[in-house]
Protein backbone atom coordinates (compact mmCIF):
# COMPACT_ATOMS: atom_id res chain seq x y z
CA UNK A 1 0.00 0.00 0.00
CA UNK A 2 1.27 3.69 -0.89
CA UNK A 3 1.72 5.68 1.83
CA UNK A 4 0.29 9.16 1.61
CA UNK A 5 1.89 12.52 2.36
CA UNK A 6 1.07 14.78 4.73
CA UNK A 7 0.82 18.66 5.14
CA UNK A 8 1.21 18.92 9.04
CA UNK A 9 -0.25 21.99 10.41
CA UNK A 10 0.25 23.78 13.99
CA UNK A 11 -3.07 26.12 14.49
CA UNK A 12 -2.30 28.97 16.64
CA UNK A 13 0.03 31.48 14.89
CA UNK A 14 0.21 29.95 11.40
CA UNK A 15 -3.46 29.24 10.71
CA UNK A 16 -5.11 31.18 13.13
CA UNK A 17 -4.01 34.10 15.63
CA UNK A 18 -2.41 33.45 18.31
CA UNK A 19 -4.16 35.00 21.77
CA UNK A 20 -1.93 36.10 24.76
CA UNK A 21 -4.72 34.57 26.85
CA UNK A 22 -5.01 31.34 24.66
CA UNK A 23 -8.33 30.51 21.87
CA UNK A 24 -10.48 29.71 24.85
CA UNK A 25 -13.51 30.49 22.64
CA UNK A 26 -14.59 31.01 19.29
CA UNK A 27 -14.77 34.94 19.78
CA UNK A 28 -10.50 34.16 20.35
CA UNK A 29 -10.70 33.09 16.93
CA UNK A 30 -9.02 35.13 14.17
CA UNK A 31 -7.96 33.90 10.47
CA UNK A 32 -4.53 35.38 9.18
CA UNK A 33 -4.27 36.69 6.50
CA UNK A 34 -4.10 34.67 3.46
CA UNK A 35 -4.55 31.72 5.57
CA UNK A 36 -7.83 30.57 4.06
CA UNK A 37 -6.92 30.75 0.57
CA UNK A 38 -3.80 28.96 1.05
CA UNK A 39 -5.53 26.28 2.20
CA UNK A 40 -8.01 26.40 -0.52
CA UNK A 41 -5.01 26.38 -3.06
CA UNK A 42 -3.77 22.88 -1.39
CA UNK A 43 -7.29 21.46 -0.59
CA UNK A 44 -7.39 18.80 -4.06
CA UNK A 45 -3.95 17.48 -3.69
CA UNK A 46 -3.12 13.96 -2.83
CA UNK A 47 -1.92 14.61 0.61
CA UNK A 48 -3.55 14.20 4.16
CA UNK A 49 -4.12 18.23 6.27
CA UNK A 50 -3.81 17.27 9.32
CA UNK A 51 -3.78 19.98 12.28
CA UNK A 52 -1.58 19.71 14.98
CA UNK A 53 -2.05 21.66 17.85
CA UNK A 54 -0.79 21.71 21.86
CA UNK A 55 -3.52 22.99 23.68
CA UNK A 56 -2.74 23.58 27.19
CA UNK A 57 -5.18 25.74 28.51
CA UNK A 58 -7.14 22.84 28.71
CA UNK A 59 -4.25 21.31 30.87
CA UNK A 60 -4.45 24.80 32.82
CA UNK A 61 -7.99 24.43 33.03
CA UNK A 62 -8.96 27.45 31.20
CA UNK A 63 -11.06 25.66 28.72
CA UNK A 64 -12.43 21.58 29.05
CA UNK A 65 -11.80 19.15 26.52
CA UNK A 66 -15.13 19.39 24.48
CA UNK A 67 -14.96 23.24 24.35
CA UNK A 68 -11.63 23.06 22.85
CA UNK A 69 -12.75 20.33 20.08
CA UNK A 70 -15.82 22.61 19.43
CA UNK A 71 -13.54 25.38 18.25
CA UNK A 72 -11.74 23.06 16.09
CA UNK A 73 -14.77 21.31 14.59
CA UNK A 74 -15.73 25.11 13.72
CA UNK A 75 -12.39 25.63 12.61
CA UNK A 76 -12.54 22.88 10.29
CA UNK A 77 -15.66 23.87 9.19
CA UNK A 78 -14.83 27.58 8.34
CA UNK A 79 -11.81 26.15 6.58
CA UNK A 80 -14.24 24.16 3.96
CA UNK A 81 -16.35 26.70 3.58
CA UNK A 82 -13.85 28.85 2.50
CA UNK A 83 -12.93 25.90 -0.40
CA UNK A 84 -9.99 24.46 1.73
CA UNK A 85 -9.86 21.12 3.40
CA UNK A 86 -9.08 19.31 6.77
CA UNK A 87 -8.45 16.11 7.07
CA UNK A 88 -8.09 15.15 11.27
CA UNK A 89 -7.50 17.66 14.24
CA UNK A 90 -4.80 16.50 16.48
CA UNK A 91 -4.88 18.25 20.11
CA UNK A 92 -2.87 17.85 22.87
CA UNK A 93 -4.26 19.08 25.72
CA UNK A 94 -1.70 18.88 28.19
CA UNK A 95 1.03 20.87 30.27
CA UNK A 96 4.80 20.67 30.02
CA UNK A 97 4.14 19.18 33.72
CA UNK A 98 1.89 16.34 32.47
CA UNK A 99 5.59 14.93 30.62
CA UNK A 100 3.07 13.61 28.35
CA UNK A 101 4.69 11.87 24.75
CA UNK A 102 2.15 13.97 22.52
CA UNK A 103 2.87 18.10 23.32
CA UNK A 104 4.87 19.08 20.44
CA UNK A 105 8.24 19.16 20.82
CA UNK A 106 7.16 15.80 21.33
CA UNK A 107 6.66 13.62 17.94
CA UNK A 108 3.79 12.02 19.60
CA UNK A 109 0.63 13.50 17.77
CA UNK A 110 2.50 12.99 14.34
CA UNK A 111 3.15 9.14 15.15
CA UNK A 112 -0.13 8.64 15.73
CA UNK A 113 -1.71 10.63 12.68
CA UNK A 114 1.13 9.02 10.76
CA UNK A 115 -0.02 5.19 12.45
CA UNK A 116 -4.19 5.79 11.36
CA UNK A 117 -3.39 7.85 8.28
CA UNK A 118 -0.82 5.67 6.87
CA UNK A 119 1.40 8.57 6.21
CA UNK A 120 5.02 8.87 4.66
CA UNK A 121 6.73 10.82 6.77
CA UNK A 122 10.01 11.25 5.32
CA UNK A 123 7.83 13.02 1.71
CA UNK A 124 5.31 15.18 4.13
CA UNK A 125 5.97 19.03 5.34
CA UNK A 126 4.99 20.66 8.71
CA UNK A 127 4.61 24.16 9.01
CA UNK A 128 4.73 26.04 12.22
CA UNK A 129 5.63 29.34 14.12
CA UNK A 130 7.65 27.71 16.99
CA UNK A 131 10.80 26.26 17.44
CA UNK A 132 9.01 23.09 19.26
CA UNK A 133 7.15 22.45 15.92
CA UNK A 134 10.25 21.77 14.39
CA UNK A 135 11.86 19.97 16.58
CA UNK A 136 8.61 17.51 16.63
CA UNK A 137 8.46 17.59 13.16
CA UNK A 138 12.53 16.50 13.19
CA UNK A 139 11.99 13.76 16.20
CA UNK A 140 9.00 11.98 14.11
CA UNK A 141 11.10 11.86 10.90
CA UNK A 142 8.69 14.92 9.13
CA UNK A 143 11.14 15.30 5.88
CA UNK A 144 10.12 19.13 5.26
CA UNK A 145 9.73 21.52 8.34
CA UNK A 146 8.86 25.47 7.62
CA UNK A 147 8.79 27.98 10.29
CA UNK A 148 6.53 30.61 9.64
CA UNK A 149 6.82 34.30 10.60
CA UNK A 150 3.27 35.03 11.48
CA UNK A 151 2.42 34.03 15.30
CA UNK A 152 5.27 33.65 17.59
CA UNK A 153 7.56 32.60 14.38
CA UNK A 154 9.88 36.19 14.06
CA UNK A 155 10.52 36.04 17.57
CA UNK A 156 11.26 32.65 17.37
CA UNK A 157 13.73 32.27 14.34
CA UNK A 158 15.87 34.72 16.43
CA UNK A 159 16.14 32.67 19.70
CA UNK A 160 19.66 31.15 20.69
CA UNK A 161 17.82 27.94 19.98
CA UNK A 162 16.92 28.96 16.35
CA UNK A 163 20.71 28.89 15.81
CA UNK A 164 21.55 25.57 16.78
CA UNK A 165 18.51 24.01 14.99
CA UNK A 166 20.32 25.57 11.64
CA UNK A 167 19.22 24.43 8.55
CA UNK A 168 15.92 26.32 9.54
CA UNK A 169 13.21 26.98 6.52
CA UNK A 170 11.81 30.05 7.14
CA UNK A 171 9.45 32.00 5.04
CA UNK A 172 6.55 34.50 5.57
CA UNK A 173 3.48 32.50 6.17
CA UNK A 174 1.46 29.47 5.09
CA UNK A 175 0.68 30.62 1.75
CA UNK A 176 4.48 31.48 1.36
CA UNK A 177 5.31 27.45 2.87
CA UNK A 178 2.50 25.33 1.31
CA UNK A 179 3.57 27.35 -1.82
CA UNK A 180 7.34 26.74 -1.32
CA UNK A 181 7.02 23.12 -0.88
CA UNK A 182 3.92 21.40 -2.80
CA UNK A 183 4.87 22.98 -5.98
CA UNK A 184 7.58 22.32 -7.30
CA UNK A 185 8.34 18.85 -5.69
CA UNK A 186 4.76 17.09 -6.13
CA UNK A 187 3.90 18.93 -9.24
CA UNK A 188 0.70 20.14 -10.67
CA UNK A 189 -2.52 19.93 -8.70
CA UNK A 190 -5.37 17.15 -9.20
CA UNK A 191 -8.26 18.36 -10.52
CA UNK A 192 -10.83 19.12 -7.63
CA UNK A 193 -12.93 15.92 -7.30
CA UNK A 194 -9.51 13.36 -7.17
CA UNK A 195 -9.49 13.16 -3.78
CA UNK A 196 -11.98 11.43 -1.93
CA UNK A 197 -14.02 13.60 0.87
CA UNK A 198 -13.34 12.04 3.82
CA UNK A 199 -16.22 13.07 5.35
CA UNK A 200 -15.93 14.75 9.08
CA UNK A 201 -13.64 15.94 10.72
CA UNK A 202 -12.39 13.44 13.26
CA UNK A 203 -10.43 15.06 16.27
CA UNK A 204 -7.99 13.24 18.17
CA UNK A 205 -7.89 13.53 21.16
CA UNK A 206 -6.38 12.14 24.91
CA UNK A 207 -8.25 12.57 27.99
CA UNK A 208 -6.00 14.83 30.68
ZN1 LIG B 1 0.05 15.68 25.39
Amino acid sequence: MTKRLAIFLDRDGVIIENRAGYVRAWDDVAFLPGALAALAAVATGPWAVIVVTNQSAVGRGLLDLAAAEAINVRLVATIRAAGGRVDAVYLCPHTDADGCDCRKPAPGLLARAAAEYALDLGRSLLVGDALSDIAAARAAGVGAAILVRTGRGRDQEQLPAAAAMQPLWVVESLADALAAWAMPEHGAMPERGAMPERGTMQAKVEIP
